[in-house]
């Protein structure tokens, strides 16, 4: 028999993702290593007192699997994310419900026959009709991903709900909540236990182990080889004032940042703008673009064999919220 090895699993991101497996693992006697290229864990859901870093976070889901998963770290408070949409000067409420068609001076949804839409403007304007989407959609859509709506796949549209009611709910999941003491200290409960080497960028030389498992960048695991994933970006600017509700969208083109989100209604002490940019080396990959450009190169990627476990956001190359990075980290460490 061979000799074992020093550990069973190396795992590359001490986000959500990598936190999870360890997590279970762990739970199973297997030994890992959790490695980071961050000095900090939590990866996009770090915070610390002042804000959540990489934009604001709910915690949102109707999995009752990942709920009792989740709850065994932390106790959560619900949370109901509140925000405005800002249009020419005007405020409005946001996302679409009945009352804002009548601050529109709309009777209805102007939506227009489009049986099968082909991209995000198409699905947007059969759904939410050419009013609403000429307000608040073209010009937030077009800042956020560096591209006009019709070069976006429809998908992209479906993610904010629509209510023929009075409902301001930004989401449709059973629970929504933050947690209490944050993420980071959620996340730390999370890996207690587990040995994590920060400021450690894989690959790295001289680690023992059986199996990677990997949620970084999945175009970075195999060098580029069939060139970059693309990627949009948020850069972040501290401003003075505060708000009434957690956020204010800004949806006019002209109008060069997309969100005011005030972190004091998530415990936090600051106002931070958003302004969408090109994800570079010096920034931070959040938004997947899921063009058809980008979706031909992925699935060159993800025809490469690799004795990997591959997954969480940038692994998948997908938007996915933190249930279903947890869900996925669930099935993939069984
Ligand atoms: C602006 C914004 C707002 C969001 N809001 C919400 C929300 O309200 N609700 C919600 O459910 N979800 C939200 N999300 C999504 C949420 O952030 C993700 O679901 C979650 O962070 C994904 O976890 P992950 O572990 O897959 O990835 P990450 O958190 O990105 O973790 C990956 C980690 O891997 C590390 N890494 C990468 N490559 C290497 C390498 N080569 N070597 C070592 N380490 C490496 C990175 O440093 C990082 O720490 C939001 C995302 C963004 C961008």
């Amino acid at each position: 028999m061979g000799k074992r090895s020093r550990y069973d699993y190396l795992i590359v991101g001490a986000g959500l993702y990598g936190a999870t497996f360890a997590r279970i693992v762990t739970d199973r006697g297997q030994r890992c290593l959790v490695i980071d290229q961050r000095n900090r864990i939590a990866g996009n859901c770090y915070d610390d007192a002042t804000r959540h870093h990489y934009g604001p976070h709910i915690f949102h889901t109707s999995s009752s699997k990942v709920w009792a998963f989740v709850n065994r770290f932390t106790t959560w408070t619900p949370f109901d994310y509140r925000t405005r949409a800002i249009v020419a000067g005007q405020s409005y409420t946001f996302p679409i419900n009945t009352t804002t068609l009548r601050e529109l001076g709309l009777e209805k949804l102007d939506t227009v026959d489009i049986p099968h839409p082909a991209n995000m403007k198409e699905w947007l304007l059969a759904n939410v009709g050419t009013t609403c989407y000429e307000r608040f959609y073209e010009g937030y859509t077009t800042k956020l991903w560096g591209r006009d709506p019709s070069r976006l796949p429809a998908s992209t549209g479906k993610r904010v709900p629509i209510w023929k009611g009075t409902s301001t709910d930004y989401y449709y999941d059973r629970h929504q909540s933050t947690p209490v003491g944050g993420y980071t200290a959620f996340i730390q409960r999370m890996l207690e236990g587990i040995e994590v080497r920060l400021s450690c960028r894989y690959p790295v030389a001289g680690i023992d182990y059986a199996t990677l498992v990997y949620s970084g960048k999945l175009d970075a695991l195999f060098n580029y080889r069939y060139g970059r994933l693309e990627y949009r970006s948020l850069s972040f600017v501290q401003v003075p004032h505060q708000l009434h509700q957690h956020a204010v969208n800004y949806c006019d083109k002209q109008v060069p940042y997309t969100r005011d989100v005030d972190y004091r209604h998530f415990g936090g002490s600051v106002t931070m703008r958003e302004y969408p940019v090109l994800h570079t080396d010096h920034n931070v990959p959040m938004y997947p673009v899921r063009d058809h450009v980008n979706l031909d190169i992925l699935a060159k990627y993800q025809a490469l064999t690799t004795p990997a476990i591959v997954g969480g956001r940038l692994g998948s190359f997908r938007y996915l919220d933190m249930d279903k990075v947890i869900a996925q980290a669930m099935h993939d460490a069984v």
